[in-house]
């Protein structure tokens, strides 16, 4: 590394550039690095200095093309979907010693690439790794149903995997959510052509170089760099991809789902979220702004499951108010790679004039409480102070919209009824927090929010067993734990007569 001695101004020196950075990005076909057929690159930037530190391959149809036939002849004539659950597991495995063994490296580089602080990103490539252990335990644990209609017949499932899975992932966090769609896809036997995001490629090369040293087959995993609308958009035309699992805005999603129609694809959607934090007046106050602090300014806000809505019950409001504002100044922003950062620089100039806009726009629409602009001492980068608006309305953009940035919007509340109307009064339904001590209300209130998951007087701790998914413009389908293996596999009904053959006889001779 270099430059990273600590400045003037307590702050370490911005300029911290990895060691070892790659000379280019290239795409991953068949098992060897290519560029694109037709040379293009594009450039990729540090959110710390806005600055092209290199520059990936540009992926077209022509590399897709290239990409699905590998992926296509790894599933049809290779080892990988034939092997035992066993077998596959083992590589799994392997593949999370490696990402566990190089979790500092791992964070290191994508915390560079994102602007996501060091910690977190340090937290993501844990993750990462337990994801693949994850989904190697479960194909081992897993079992099939089959059932018996005594003296008669049997019945069983026989569960294979679907062909070359297409996965298409977000730059907020990405090496963990490639890892959670490489994990299943994989363990399942499947073939894939990854397209990563194109802010933050530099994680996902990582990945081929792991594949190889693990053993993984050429052409199990394929690796395509490249614009949405160019990249991705062959993928999801492809029509040997049988199988899209996409995470990104609900607008793509949308896109993706017509244009997917055609080919009748399978699909899975992990799209936008305007999730609301509702806290009653009798919890517990100081867990509920630790966890609503956390909720939406971890991972720079750029989060799907960001509690960016805070409701609050009106007696503590006030309070609720003074004591959160107060607390998200003391938030510290700093430089991603240095260890006390809280929140680091939004990924691209684009992303940080949209979240700036809405900076602007949330002074017209709710009472600025905290943050409100760049932070004192940077000039440059994507940074933005935690930013509160407090008397937000129901109707206000900044209420409505997803940001995904360090913003927050605060709305008091009066009732339970009240309550529950502005919680589902939006367009996403991700995930929601509850924050109550009254056990009656808890579940009540948990089980008529529209949101894919709820976490009770808790921040997001997840459990990977658990369904992960969304509702409304949200997402479509759900993934984790068993979810996931049933997205990627067919499973067929296979029936066996037992004694006599249970015919109705058509065309009988007639004596
Ligand atoms: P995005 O929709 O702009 O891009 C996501 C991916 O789709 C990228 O790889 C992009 O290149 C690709 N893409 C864009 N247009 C495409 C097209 N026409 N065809 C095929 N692929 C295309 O999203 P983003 O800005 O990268 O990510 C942020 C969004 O992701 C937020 O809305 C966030 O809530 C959402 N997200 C959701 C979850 C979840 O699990 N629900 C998790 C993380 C992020």
């Amino acid at each position: 590394m270099t430059d990273s001695s600590t400045q003037a101004n307590g702050l370490q020196n911005p300029a911290h550039v990895p060691d070892g950075l790659p000379a280019s990005i290239r795409h991953y076909i068949d098992g060897e690095f290519v560029d694109s057929i037709d040379g293009d690159t594009f450039d990729v930037l540090d959110p710390v200095t806005n600055q092209t530190y290199v520059t990936a391959a540009a992926g077209k149809k022509a590399d897709v093309v290239r990409a699905v036939a590998s992926a296509r002849r790894a599933f049809v004539d290779g080892p990988w979907p034939r092997m035992l659950p066993r077998e596959r597991s083992r590589v799994l495995h392997s593949i999370a010693d490696i990402v566990e063994s190089r979790d500092a490296r791992l964070a290191e580089l994508e915390s560079f690439d994102s602007g996501l602080p060091i910690t977190q990103a340090l937290g993501q490539a844990r993750r990462a790794a337990e994801n693949f252990r994850f989904f190697a335990d479960l194909i081992v644990a897993q079992s099939d149903d089959a059932f018996k209609v005594p003296g008669r017949q049997l019945n069983y499932v026989n569960r294979t995997p679907i062909g070359v899975a297409g996965l298409i992932t977000p730059w907020n966090t990405p090496f963990m959510l490639e890892s959670w769609k490489l994990g299943p896809a994989l363990a399942t036997g499947n073939t894939v052509v990854l397209k990563p995001a194109e802010f933050t490629p530099l994680s996902a090369s990582l990945w081929a170089g792991i594949f190889e040293e693990v053993g993984l087959p050429s052409g199990v995993f394929n690796l395509v760099n490249g614009l949405g609308e160019e990249a991705g958009d062959a993928l999801v035309k492809h029509p040997d991809v049988p199988l899209i699992s996409f995470t990104g805005e609900s607008s793509t999603g949308q896109l993706i789902f017509g244009n997917a129609a055609p080919y009748l694809k399978g699909l899975s959607m992990e799209l936008g979220g305007k999730s609301p934090a509702v806290v009653f007046a009798d919890a517990d106050l100081g867990a509920a702004i630790d966890a609503t602090i956390f909720g939406v300014f971890s991972l720079n806000g750029e989060r799907c499951t960001a509690g960016s809505r805070i409701l609050v019950e009106r007696p503590v409001y006030d309070e609720f108010v003074e004591r959160y504002a107060a607390q998200a100044k003391r938030v510290r922003v700093g430089y991603p790679h240095d260890e006390s950062t809280e929140v680091g620089a939004l990924v691209h100039p684009e992303h940080f004039a949209k979240v700036m806009g809405y900076v602007e726009l949330g002074k017209t629409e709710g009472r600025l409480v905290a943050g409100g602009g760049r932070p004192e001492g940077f000039d440059t980068g994507n940074f933005i102070a935690p930013t509160v608006f407090a008397d937000v309305k129901a109707d206000a953009r900044i209420f409505q919209e997803e940001i995904f940035g360090p913003v927050v919007a605060i709305t008091p509340f009066d009732t339970d009824e009240e309550a529950l109307a502005l919680a589902n009064g939006v367009k996403y339904g991700l995930a929601a927090y509850v924050w109550t001590n009254d056990l009656k209300r808890a579940h009540t209130f948990a089980q008529a929010i529209e949101a894919g998951m709820v976490w009770l007087n808790s921040n997001n701790v997840r459990d990977l067993r658990t369904p992960f998914g969304g509702v409304k413009a949200s997402g479509l389908g759900h993934e984790g734990g068993y979810r996931s293996i049933d997205f990627y596999t067919h499973q067929q009904a296979v029936h066996i007569t037992l004694g006599p053959t249970p015919n109705p006889t058509f065309g009988k001779q007639r004596s």
